[in-house]
């Protein structure tokens, strides 16, 4: 049994063999004294996985902290698992799965072949060190990656089998246990150990709420009127005047305002201000845009692409002109920001993903 690679890769069947030769169960995990490290460990890979989107590797010289990492795993996905929370949920699965890229692009074709086994990715590997793997697992694994590098036409593929280096191979590894994660979680927890962990799942809920709340664009201040982009500015203008607005139009606004955390309440109030308002046709609309009417998460505002292509792009101006300007939330941090600096509203902006 290689201790080292179970510490590396809790996932693996190894991993839970070498927790079993321990006797280490759940009991012992959630009670026992000699498993706090594994307590503490576990809620700080939840807690990196918040704050840096990306759990860290240690490396492990004996066989009793390789016990403590195999054990902090399990742990984890408990804690993931109470909170029952869907954007730490995939946060969580995220930052795993970059650390084992991080490995997994240094180790040998043993471990590697045995990892991608365990995500249900049959490989092999030559003498020049290309991995080969089927195409259909390529392009289950490949297709939502957008660079130009993972486009068919750059890949190499012959008679069903694509070849692949092993820093590229990994990073589909990324993809396959960041879809494992994500589909295994959330786990069911046995009552009686659920007030062990109390404290620990308070305390990743306060950072689940903090790192929202730095993500919001609003910073959980509201809505600012005056950082609202003029595309949205001149949609809401036309609602007030009892204009028709077209479906992408009202689509556009109650994403955004969706976005940037208003509820029904205040978006319906929006819509509530035409003259021609009629409560129970708005009331259908904004609930099915925000996914209400069917237990989704919604939709995501149109980009400014988008917004372009519906003729809904109104009165750009400087800021807009600027090269990052992808998105009309990139608009409202853009002017938020600048605002918070005492700066002029003007053409200065983070380059940053809406
Ligand atoms: S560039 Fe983008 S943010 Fe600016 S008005 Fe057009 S759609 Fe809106």
């Amino acid at each position: 049994m290689d201790t080292k690679r179970a510490a590396r890769y809790p996932f693996l069947r190894e991993s839970s063999e070498f927790a079993e030769k321990n006797s280490a169960d759940l009991e012992q995990l959630m009670t026992s004294d000699l498993y706090a490290p594994a307590r503490n460990r576990g809620r700080e890979r939840v807690l990196q996985a918040l704050e840096g989107s990306e759990v860290s590797a240690v490396e492990l010289t004996n066989d009793y902290d390789r016990l403590i990492e195999v054990m902090s795993y399990p742990y984890a996905r408990m804690i993931v698992s109470q909170v029952g929370d869907r954007f730490l949920t995939k946060r969580y699965a995220l930052s795993e799965a970059v650390r084992m890229n991080k490995l997994l692009v240094k180790e040998d074709n043993s471990t590697l072949l045995i990892v991608s086994e365990e995500l249900g990715v049959s490989s092999t590997a030559d003498r020049d060190g290309l991995i080969h793997m089927k195409f259909p697992d390529y392009l289950m694994l490949a297709s939502r990656l957008n660079s130009v590098e993972w486009k068919l036409i750059n890949s190499d593929i012959h008679h069903g089998i694509v070849y692949l280096p092993q820093e590229k191979f990994s990073r589909l590894m990324q993809n396959a246990l960041q879809d494992k994660i994500e589909s295994e979680l959330p786990l069911m927890t046995p009552d009686e150990f659920k007030n062990c962990m109390t404290g620990d799942v308070t305390c990743v809920n306060l950072a689940l709420m903090d790192a929202k709340m730095k993500m919001s664009p609003t910073n959980g201040e509201g809505m600012k009127i005056d950082y609202l982009p003029p595309c949205l500015v001149r949609i809401l203008e036309m609602s007030r005047n009892g204009m028709n607005l077209p479906h992408s139009a009202r689509f556009a606004i109650v994403t955004f305002l969706k976005a940037l955390g208003l509820g029904y309440d205040d978006i319906i109030k929006v819509f509530s201000e035409s003259p021609d308002f009629d409560e129970s046709k708005s009331q259908y609309q904004i609930k099915h845009i925000m996914g209400d009417l069917n237990g989704s998460e919604g939709y995501s505002p149109p980009e400014c692409k988008t917004m372009k292509t519906n003729g809904l792009c109104y009165n750009p101006d400087t800021l807009c002109e600027q090269e990052w300007m992808t998105h009309p939330l990139k608009y409202y941090r853009a002017k938020s920001r600048n605002s918070k600096r005492g700066d002029r509203p003007g053409p200065k902006g983070p380059e940053e993903t809406h």
